[in-house]
Formats: structure tokens, sequence, C-alpha cells
């Protein structure tokens, strides 16, 4: 008979930096922002919506979704937009409500940094600096905010590979910035039914080869209302730590996302049926 010869292919063809890429038998190391943890057994909810549009629309959503269970409040005020036509922000207008409904209703603050000179300036509203995926690889803001002692979550560029993704949290964790948390919000490819391809198996290979907690969004990984809820739930069963999710109080007049952002209610149906997923697979929904 034939011997077998053993396969000896890798469980992963990616090389991994030294800070970000984790020793073998090291778990996820948590992060705090402000009293939450990401990367312990309670998953973590983040929703609000894309951008900050006006008193009303932040202060009804950001109540609204903490009272269905999101424990941390998403909103850009500064916004990459592809066109340079559409709706920017409103700046530190947008800051200064995001911090009025933080006091109000407890819920820590995430928002997108664009440029190294506004890390000062949004850090005095955020509890959290998003890096977004069009500014994954501007490595002199990635230095900025590693300098920073607010958390980061940064968001997977949209063609960058797991290898690139790490080698960006590692120019944050050199700086000596250690609060990371990943988000993986999808990728271009051929396929051109979705926004982008929402990458689930990076969740588990990032989990394996990085000590960091990492979150999903599934509003820009699909850029679909309808399959939000479907791919938070698989989110939630591959293992994310967290979820960011894109929700506006009246998604048909948004100025930004609207297409990709849950309603209330369905932001609530979610986050009820996230309840049974994350217990089925030994963990919880922070509340
Ligand atoms: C966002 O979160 O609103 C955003 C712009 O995300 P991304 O950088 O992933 O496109
Ligand atoms: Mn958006």
């Amino acid at each position: 008979m034939k011997s077998e010869k053993p396969d000896t292919a890798k469980d992963n063809t990616c090389s991994v930096p030294p800070k970000a890429g984790r020793k073998p038998s090291d778990g996820t190391i948590p992060v705090k922002v402000g009293q939450l943890v990401f990367g312990a057994k309670e998953i973590v909810i983040v929703a609000g919506p894309c951008a900050v549009e006006s008193r009303e629309q932040l202060f009804e959503t950001a109540r609204a979704v903490r009272k269905s269970g999101a424990v941390m409040l998403r909103g850009g005020a500064f916004k990459p937009r592809s066109s340079p036509y559409s709706f920017q922000g409103l700046g530190e207008d947008g800051l200064k409500m995001l911090r009025e409904i933080h006091n109000e209703t407890g819920m820590p603050v995430v928002t997108e940094v664009m440029d190294t000179r506004q890390v000062e300036m949004i850090s005095q509203y955020a509890d959290m600096l998003q890096v977004g995926s069009r500014n994954m690889q501007n490595y002199p803001l990635l230095r900025e905010v590693g300098q920073s002692k607010l958390p980061v979550l940064l968001k997977r560029g949209m063609m960058a590979t797991v290898e690139e993704f790490l080698l960006a949290a590692e120019y944050v964790l050199n700086m000596g910035n250690e609060n990371v948390i990943l988000c993986e919000r999808g990728i271009r490819t051929f396929e051109t039914s979705t926004r982008n391809t929402l990458d689930l198996s990076a969740v588990p290979m990032l989990k394996r080869l990085s000590h960091l907690p990492v979150i999903v969004d599934p509003s820009h990984g699909t850029g679909i209302r309808w399959m939000v809820p479907s791919l938070s739930r698989a989110a939630v069963a591959v293992g994310a730590d967290g979820l960011i999710i894109e929700v506006h109080y009246k998604p048909e007049e948004a100025l930004c996302d609207g297409y990709q952002s849950l309603s209330i209610n369905e932001f609530d149906g979610t986050m009820k049926e996230l309840d049974k997923v994350a217990v089925a697979i030994g963990r919880d929904i922070h509340r």
C-alpha cells in the first residue's frame, strides 16, 4: 500500500507582526471603553446613525437604540464621503451633540477621525476614536491615534488583507496605545450584488492570530438594510466580540447610508434575535 504523506499545508498563510500577533495560548485581551469591555464573554452592541445630522435625529435614534439594548453609540461628525458634494457631517457641532446625548444616556461614543489635525479636538468629545476603512493605511494618522489615551476602533481597509490589517494595528500599538479593537467591515471583491463582501472568515482568523478584540460592521459589510439582521446573527455566531450597526429613526430621510440603516423597530427585533444566538454559543449580549 502507498504510504500517505502528511499534509503540511499551514493553517494560515499570513505572517503576523509581533505586537498585534498574539503568542500561542494567549486569549483575547479585553479592551475597555469607559465602563464597557470588548473581548470578554459579553458581546457589545454599538449602534447609531451613520452621521450626526441634527439634534432630533441623533437624540431620538440614540434613546431608541439604548432602549433596545445597545450600550455604545456611533455617529460620524466628520464623514469620509466618496463624493465631495455629499453631506460631509456637522463637524464640531455634531461632536457636541454626541457628548450631550452621552451625558444623558451614559453610552460611550465612537466617532471617526480622518486627519491627524483632528485627533486632539475630537478626543475632547469621544470615548473611542474610529479610523475608517479609507484611512486604514494612513500611517501618520495611525501614529497619531497611537499616541492618544483613547481606545481606537480600526476598520479594515476595503482592499486590505488580514496581514495588512494587523500591520495597521501594529502602527497604533507601536506608539504605545494598546487599546485597539479591530473591525471587519467588508472588502471589495468581484461581487456586485452587495456593497462589499463581508468577510466573516476574517473574524476567527483575526481571533486566532491576534489578542485584539474583533467586532463586525454588517451595515457597511453588506450595504443592504434587509441583510443586516442575518449577517449580525452570523457575526455573533462566528465569534465576534461586538457589532457596530447603523440605525436611523427615519432611514428613508437619512443624509448618509440610509439604504443600509435599520429602522428603530428593525434594530429592536435584531437585538432579540442576537440574544438567542449569543446564548447558543455560551455568550451573552451586554445590556
Ligand atoms: C462609517 O462607519 O460610517 C464608515 C464610513 O465606515 P467605513 O470606514 O468602514 O467605510
Ligand atoms: Mn456609514
